[in-house]
């Protein structure tokens, strides 16, 4: 798979781009596959690339905390206005910035983050961004204005931008300290679980939303796996009952095995895992322990700062925090009460950030919250409001093909489409997209 990206082909201008409906990354449209999220052609759209008017040159120095997907977005924004300022990106990782959820979706095959990179390294040389790997940050005087490494290096900035992203949320079972246990967060990660991989026989994966049952899938090309999920059913977040059964058969079809309502208790073992036991007694076999229970927005450092924050770093629509010449973007920053901490949302409040912080004025609106799974032999497709809401009342039409494993369900809140769940047969995902932010209405909908 060519992973290039596109954004690294020159020169800039005349080029034709494409947009992924599915993760909203813009790239080449000679690739096949999106860089970011893997899917195919029949999943782009023409994009017509962004204008920058505002320009302005600067002897200022940008310091980006973070070089993720906000991190990197913020510094292409910056960059696009400012052709003369100091732009330095710090992270704790020892690669460049890459495309992080390849993480579970290549993770049978991933073994270097090169194979992932959002630019090569003559992109940051070409355009003058400096990198600082494998380093610490440990704090920010804002009245200094400097960020403190952890070996008390101070940096001084003009600008900063905090975008520290969010660590995974490890349940405080009994044993999860042990070295088989991993959370897939970083490229390290899949790193040590290619290292453990001739070894590992069984796996047990905590957590049966997406990304747990990307890396379930993954594995089962080497490994006995189970899925165990606390909840009453698969993908609990953005399936329906029907939709989560479905799945559930589906998983099974290709020899994984899960559990709903599992309640664990501990994870066993002496110095290396065995397994994982319930409640009710019974264990499950493992020598590898995957868990995927959700993630934490990366908080501390702001919240010391003294800067605002609740489940995030609270920000404006121009990503400002409530500290002067300090922006937040990412899964770390929570806009409106909201953070999906999902791909185009990093990007789109990176650029948003990037660009403010150089002096533009753009405003950020909210991305949609959607998603997608390919493997297992099926796909995917879960967007908007799938019949969350407890306090609405909500209509549905839905398509079920139990022999061919397909479902297809959309739900309205006042006659317009507001969710839809595809599995099967995501092709209509592109119009669905629209429809969803057009609003389609009920009457609309059944006619098509
Ligand atoms: C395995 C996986 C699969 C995913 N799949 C999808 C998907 O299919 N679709 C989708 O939309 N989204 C997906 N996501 C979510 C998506 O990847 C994130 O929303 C996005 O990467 C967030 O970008 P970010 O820049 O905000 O944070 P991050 O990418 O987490 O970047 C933050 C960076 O800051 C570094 N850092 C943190 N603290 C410090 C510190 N104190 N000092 C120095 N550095 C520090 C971190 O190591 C990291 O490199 C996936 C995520 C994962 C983990």
């Amino acid at each position: 798979m060519d992973t290039s990206n596109g954004k690294d082909i020159q020169p800039k201008g005349g080029r034709s781009l494409v947009k992924c409906v599915v993760c909203g990354e813009i790239f080449d449209s000679s690739l096949e596959n999106c860089p970011v999220c893997g899917v195919g052609r029949e999943f782009f759209v023409p994009y017509e690339e962004e204008k920058v008017e505002y320009k302005k040159n600067t002897d200022e120095v940008f310091v980006i905390l973070g070089n993720g997907a906000a991190g990197i977005s913020a510094a292409e924004a910056i960059r696009e206005r400012n052709g003369t300022a100091s732009i330095l990106m710090i992270s704790n990782e020892a690669v460049l910035s890459y495309n992080r959820p390849m993480l579970t979706k290549a993770l049978s095959t991933l073994e270097d983050a090169k194979e992932i990179a959002i630019h090569e390294e003559g992109w940051y040389l070409q355009n003058k961004i400096q990198n600082l790997l494998s380093t610490q940050i440990e704090g920010i005087d804002t009245e200094q204005k400097q960020v403190i490494l952890a070996d008390q290096t101070r940096i001084k900035y003009d600008k900063c931008i905090y975008a520290l992203g969010a660590e995974c949320f490890i349940p405080p079972f009994s044993g999860s300290d042990k070295p088989q246990v991993i959370a897939i967060r970083n490229m390290a990660d899949v790193d040590k679980i290619r290292e453990m991989k001739p070894d590992v026989k069984n796996v047990v994966v905590i957590g049966g939303g997406v990304l747990g049952l990307e890396a379930a899938w993954e594995m089962s090309k080497s490994a006995n796996v189970t899925v165990l999920e606390v909840a009453d059913k698969l993908m609990v977040r953005q399936l329906d009952d029907a939709a989560g059964a479905l799945i559930g058969e589906i998983i099974q079809g290709v020899g994984i095995s899960f559990g709903i309502n599992a309640k664990i208790v501990e994870i066993t073992g002496d110095e290396a895992v065995s397994g994982v036991e319930l409640e009710s007694g019974e264990i499950y076999p493992a020598d590898l322990v995957i868990i995927s229970c959700g993630v934490r927005a990366n908080t501390g450092i702001a919240s010391q700062a003294g800067i605002a924050v609740d489940r995030g770093v609270l920000v404006n629509e121009k990503m400002e925090t409530s500290i002067k010449d300090i922006y937040a973007c990412g899964d770390c920053a929570v806009y409106n009460g909201v953070n999906y901490a999902i791909w185009p949302q990093a990007i789109e409040m990176g650029r948003v950030a990037g660009a403010n912080a150089a002096g533009d004025s753009l405003e950020y609106e909210q991305v949609p919250a959607a998603l997608t799974f390919e493997g297992m032999n099926t796909a995917l497709y879960a967007a908007g409001d799938n019949g969350k809401r407890q306090d609405q009342l909500y209509q549905s039409i839905e398509y079920k093909d139990e022999e061919k494993k397909l479902y297809e369900k959309y739900y309205f809140l006042k006659e317009k489409l507001v969710g839809a769940i595809l599995i099967g047969d995501t092709s209509k995902m592109v119009a669905i997209n629209d429809a969803i932010k057009e609003g389609t209405t009920y009457q609309e909908m059944r006619k098509r």
